[in-house]
């Protein structure tokens, strides 16, 4: 089972995520962002959190450092002469996006996750990777 049927299984089995309540940060949310790409990937990138334009668009990683590093990716790709790209897929540590509530009503803003979100989220992400079965992770952004 490829590509649609795989990527079709991912959001399948994670849909229980899309209603989740274990941790605050669902108060917050507007949607739950599960992760997007090949299935199965050769690179499992995992970020921290998701912006505002990525919850909207349900999909993370798609500002500008990451379209860099896209670029980048199918660059090195290019000057390695490898017969096809990796496949790839992306999410974040957490499926919510991680903010705080600013004193203004209905204001938001973005922070680093606490170690509790990140270990409630922690199965989603274990979910992920042994449907992918990826052969290499990099993890982005800076340590909780
Ligand atoms: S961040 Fe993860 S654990 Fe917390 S509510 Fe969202 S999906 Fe659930």
């Amino acid at each position: 089972m490829r590509g649609k049927a795989m990527r079709d299984r991912v959001q399948k089995k994670l849909k229980a995520w899309n209603k989740c309540e274990k941790c605050p940060l669902h108060v917050f949310r507007r949607n739950v962002v599960l992760g997007s790409g090949d299935v199965p990937a050769d690179v499992f990138f995992v970020g921290i959190s998701h912006g505002r334009s990525e919850e909207l668009l349900r999909v993370p990683m798609t500002g500008r450092p990451f379209r860099l590093l896209w670029n980048a990716m199918e660059a090195a790709t290019e000057m390695a002469d490898l017969s096809s790209s990796p496949s790839w897929y992306m999410t974040n540590l957490l499926g919510c996006r991680s903010v705080s509530r600013l004193k203004t009503p209905g204001k938001v803003v973005d922070r680093e996750p606490f170690k509790p979100e990140i270990d409630k989220c922690w199965p989603r992400l274990e979910s992920i990777y042994h449907i992918i079965k990826p052969k290499a992770i990099i993890a982005l952004g800076a340590l909780p």
